[in-house]
C-alpha cells in the first residue's frame, strides 16, 4: 500500500454521477423532497447499492443513473456530490474505519473528472457545468479538471450545446480540459457527434472516446471514432488486434498487418498512441471481459502501448483507483502479478495522458 500511495497518480476516466460516495447518497436522499413518481424507483436503487450492488450484465448498469440523476438534480445537490466525489480522489480519508492499517493518503494526485451537462427543472446545461467547475477550481490546476461528456442518445442540438459550452468555458479561462463521448453504448449514432468533436478538438480541447465497450459496437463504428483521432479511448474492449495493429502504428509486426486496402495504408502513416483508460473491476462486474487474464490490457502491456488505470464509476463498481492499482500488483488470479517497476511505469503514462498538460497533436 505504501508504495502504491507514493506514486503520482491520474485517475482520467472518472464519470461524476458513478462516482458519488455511498454516503453523499444516502444523505441527499434522506434530506431531499424528491417527485412523488421518482421515490420508489430511487429507494430500490439506493437499497441495492447500499446492500452490494451485483451487476449480471452491462445491461443493468446504465438504467441506474436515471435514479441517481433524480437525486443530483438541484445546483445544490450537484455541488454537494462534486465536492465530495472530489474530496474522495483527492484528499485523505479523514475518519479511516477502524483496524485501518495504513497511513490515509490521497487516492491521486490528478483527477480529470467527466460529467455530462443535464438541464433540469433547476438548472440550465451552463449552470450545471459552473456549479462543477466551481468545486473543481477549489483545487490547483495540476490537481483537477472537467472533461464534458457527451451521452450518445443525445440530439444533434444538444451535443452542438454542450460543446458550445465546453468551448466558450474554456475561451472564458474556466478549467475544462477535454470532451468526452459516453454513455449506453448501444445507443445513438455516433455520425451526429463528429462535427461538434471536431469543433472542440480544433478549439484545444482533448479528445476521449468510449469506443468498442460491448461486443454489439461495430467495426465500421470503431473505424469512425478512431477517424476523428481521439488521444484517449475509453475501455476499447472489442476493438480488434486488426485494428489495433491498422492504427497504432507502433503495434505493427512484421506478419500482422492485416491485408492492404488503400484506406487502410494511409492510416498506417505515422505513430498514433491514444492511452487506453483502463478500467478492470468496470469491465469485470459488468462482464464485458471475462478474467483479468484475458484482458485487453494484456495486448497494450506486451506491445508497450500507453494506457492509464481508472475507476470509471467507483460507486456501482465498488472500487478505488488504489484498488485498481493493486490488482496490478496482486499475484495471478487475483492480480496480474505485475512487478514494481512496472507498476510506476503505468502510474506515469497516466500522468503523461492528462489533458492539463495540452493536446498532443495528433496527425
Ligand atoms: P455523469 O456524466 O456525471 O452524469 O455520469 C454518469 C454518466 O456517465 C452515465 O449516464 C453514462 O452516460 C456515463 N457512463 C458511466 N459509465 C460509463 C461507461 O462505462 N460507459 C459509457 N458511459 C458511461
Amino acid at each position: 500500500v505504501d508504495f502504491l500511495q507514493s506514486l503520482p497518480k491520474a485517475e482520467l476516466h472518472a464519470h461524476l454521477n458513478g462516482c458519488i460516495p455511498l454516503q453523499t447518497l444516502t444523505d441527499l436522499t434522506e434530506h431531499l423532497t424528491l417527485p412523488a413518481d421518482t421515490t420508489d424507483e430511487i429507494a430500490a436503487t439506493v437499497a441495492r447499492l447500499k446492500s452490494g450492488l451485483t451487476l449480471n450484465d452491462v445491461s443493468e448498469f446504465f438504467p441506474l443513473f436515471s435514479a441517481i440523476y433524480a437525486i443530483t438534480s438541484t445546483p445544490s445537490a450537484l455541488g454537494r456530490v462534486t465536492r465530495d466525489v472530489l474530496d474522495s480522489f483527492l484528499k485523505a480519508e479523514s475518519n479511516p474505519p477502524p483496524g485501518f492499517a495504513y497511513t490515509p493518503a490521497p487516492e491521486c494526485s490528478y483527477l480529470e473528472l467527466r460529467t455530462t451537462p443535464r438541464a433540469t427543472a433547476q438548472m440550465s446545461r451552463y449552470t450545471y457545468l459552473t456549479t462543477v467547475l466551481d468545486e473543481i477550481e477549489k483545487f490547483s490546476a495540476d490537481q483537477a479538471a472537467l472533461i464534458v461528456s457527451i451521452d450518445r442518445r443525445m440530439s444533434d442540438a444538444d451535443a452542438r450545446e454542450c460543446v458550445d459550452l465546453a468551448i466558450a468555458l474554456r475561451a472564458a479561462g474556466r478549467r475544462v480540459v477535454g470532451l468526452d463521448l459516453c454513455g449506453d453504448p448501444g445507443k445513438g449514432d455516433i455520425a451526429t457527434f463528429e462535427k461538434h468533436f471536431k469543433r472542440g478538438k480544433d478549439a484545444g480541447l482533448g479528445l476521449t472516446l468510449h469506443i468498442a465497450e460491448v461486443c454489439g459496437n461495430t467495426t465500421a463504428e470503431s473505424l469512425a471514432l478512431l477517424d476523428w483521432r481521439p488521444d484517449r479511448l475509453g475501455h476499447a474492449t472489442f476493438l480488434s488486434d486488426e485494428h489495433k495493429a491498422l492504427f497504432f502504428a507502433d503495434l505493427l509486426q512484421p506478419g500482422s498487418v492485416p491485408s492492404p486496402a488503400t484506406e487502410s495504408n494511409s492510416r498506417r502513416n505515422g505513430a498514433y498512441k491514444p492511452c487506453i483508460e483502463i478500467c478492470l473491476s468496470s469491465n469485470l462486474l459488468s462482464r464485458t471481459v471475462q478474467s483479468l487474464e484475458s484482458h485487453h490490457i494484456q495486448y497494450y502491456l506486451a506491445n508497450d502501448h500507453p494506457i492509464s488505470i481508472c475507476t470509471d464509476d467507483t460507486l456501482p463498481f465498488r472500487t478505488t483507483l488504489l484498488a485498481e492499482y493493486a490488482q496490478l500488483l496482486a499475484k495471478p488470479p487475483l492480480g496480474l502479478g505485475l512487478g514494481r517497476e512496472q507498476v510506476k511505469r503505468i502510474a506515469a503514462m497516466g500522468m503523461e495522458a492528462r489533458f492539463v498538460q495540452g493536446r498532443v497533436e495528433v496527425k
